[in-house]
């Protein structure tokens, strides 16, 4: 059997894993349980490869080897912020890289994750859109973001996911869709669903197909401007799925969704731009958050000063919509993904705050 032809364990949702081992372990007269034991190893104490399940018969994990994989990925570079937060390079085996950021806040950690390598979106102000599209990330590449962070010193076991690192997550949906599986699963990482959060620019069948998923992932909306002629200019996306259209949907999204909006000097932080956004955002009840432009992104934009994102803020709050401002982290590590931490503008409305937590604290 040659590599290519070993089933990758990190592939399949927990449940079809536990079943390949147990049947294995049969074919090769060990018990079931101990295709039980090695399941274990995948997700909830990960082992390095199947050498390192030293609760295993060794000519046991010799026959798993030869069965199966446990792709690696390549851990290249890591940098840690003033702040804790901490950046990590991984490179794929088709030589591409791509970045996981781990942003503690307290007793949680927040880990960013890539969904694609480069992005096809094109947004003005994003770095990622700038390298164009490379290629989708499968479900293994996305979900061993998180898992490679139990073999770093010290073990980082994140608490909260979100998709906001590089790549459009509902364009590559059949790999996401399982990596959430994976990701929430009791039997794999066993992260809570509201605990992960999918940001998108509004890809309508993406929002679809999350839609019809029982769990209670959260949905965040990339809007950053409150018109089609604006946001057309900084988002070429917005041609496809015009801000009706997506509104439409986060209206009838049954969970409900975070607006984000990075706020660029100049651009769209103007007071009439806050008033257009509190009115889209009542349309659907959503949640804004306001972020800053972290420098790394694409050229010719300047952050909004802090005395004026407030302002925005106090407008947006005056018009009865719930909103924070996110904490630019990893300012000196460019951890520029995205990653932001949110410091609440508004205390009270804990449980509000807690169903937008993963990127924010509550209170
Ligand atoms: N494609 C998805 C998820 C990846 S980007 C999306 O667009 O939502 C995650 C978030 O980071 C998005 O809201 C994106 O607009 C924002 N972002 C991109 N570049 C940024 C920058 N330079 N400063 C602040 N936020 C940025």
């Amino acid at each position: 059997m040659t590599a290519e032809d070993r089933t990758n364990l990190l592939n399949l949702p927990p449940a079809d894993a536990l079943a390949a081992l147990r049947e294995f372990a049969v074919s090769v007269g060990e018990l079931p349980y101990r295709g039980s034991q090695v399941a274990r190893h995948i997700w909830k104490s990960p082992a390095r490869d199947f050498s390192a399940m030293s609760d295993l018969p060794a000519e046991f994990r010799t026959r798993l080897a030869e069965r199966f994989s446990l792709p690696r990925l390549t851990l290249t570079n890591e940098q840690e912020s003033s702040d804790g937060t901490r950046k990590f390079l991984f490179e794929l085996a088709d030589g591409q890289s791509i970045e996981a950021v781990a942003i503690p806040e307290g007793k949680r950690v927040t880990l960013c994750v890539s969904s694609q390598a480069g992005c096809a979106l094109q947004c003005a102000f994003c770095a990622t859109g700038a390298m164009g599209f490379v290629r989708n990330l499968e479900t293994f590449e996305i979900a061993c973001q998180a898992r490679e962070l139990a073999f770093v010193d010290p073990p980082i076991k994140p608490t909260n996911i979100v998709f906001m690192g590089m790549g459009e997550p509902l364009m590559n949906w059949p790999a996401v869709d399982r990596t959430l599986t994976i990701l929430n699963d009791p039997e794999g990482m066993g992260i809570g669903a509201r605990h992960i959060t999918l940001s998108t620019v509004g890809w309508l069948p993406g929002i679809e197909a999350l839609a019809s998923r029982p769990e209670q992932f959260r949905l965040a909306i990339s809007i950053h401007a409150p018109s089609d002629a604006l946001r057309a200019t900084l988002m070429p996306v917005n041609t496809k799925f015009p801000l009706d259209a997506v509104i439409a949907r986060a209206a009838q999204f049954d969970r409900r969704v975070t607006f984000e909006y990075v706020m660029l000097g100049g651009v769209n932080d103007a007071d009439e731009h806050a008033t257009a956004l509190a009115a889209l955002a009542r349309q659907c009840g959503a949640f804004v958050n306001l972020i800053p432009l972290h420098p790394g992104g694409a050229m010719g934009f300047a952050p909004t000063s802090p005395e004026q994102i407030v302002a925005f803020a106090n407008i947006v709050r005056g018009l009865r919509v719930e909103v924070a401002i996110r904490r630019s982290r990893g300012l000196d590590i460019a951890a520029a993904c995205g990653q932001l931490r949110a410091e609440r503008l508004r205390r009270g409305a804990p449980k509000r705050a807690d169903e937008h937590g993963e990127v924010h604290e509550t209170g």
